[in-house]
């Protein structure tokens, strides 16, 4: 198992308690910027996922994922789940019920960048099950 500071380009930042309650795992967050725009980094221990959520808006608003580091997963609402590694994008509409998170037995880190909406806000939902987490390979 590499280090995770060889694939870590942006800082780690802290321990993600504000929204542990919506993760189960442990994961990091490091807000790079609010300017206009918010970025944040986002790094998933292995096994780490968050909940199945939606980025609300009235116009506008979703989420871009820029994949940075380790290898992870990203899954719509009755879609297969998509493996991800460094390099990926991932862009998620406004409305679109999803999760994203690490591979079991690896680190995964992306930026997160909060598209601009109207009325945006985020919807936390239901976790990730074992049962259904456990089946990815
Ligand atoms: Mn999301």
């Amino acid at each position: 198992m590499y280090n995770l500071r060889d694939i870590a380009i942006f800082p780690l930042g802290q321990e993600n308690t504000e929204y542990a309650q919506y993760f189960t795992g442990t994961s990091y967050l490091s807000m790079l910027s609010t300017h206009g725009v918010v970025i944040g980094n986002v790094t998933f221990a292995p096994g780490c996922r968050n909940n199945w959520h939606i980025h609300n808006a009235s116009r506008g608003g979703g989420q871009i994922l820029l994949v940075t580091g380790g290898r992870g997963w990203y899954q719509e609402w009755g879609k297969p789940a998509q493996a991800l590694q460094a390099g990926d994008v991932v862009n998620i509409p406004a409305g679109v019920k999803h999760w994203h998170g690490a591979a079991k037995d690896d680190w995964f880190i992306h930026l997160a960048v909060e598209v601009p909406g109207e009325d945006a806000a985020n919807e936390w939902l239901e976790p990730v099950t074992d049962e259904e987490y456990r089946k990815l390979p």
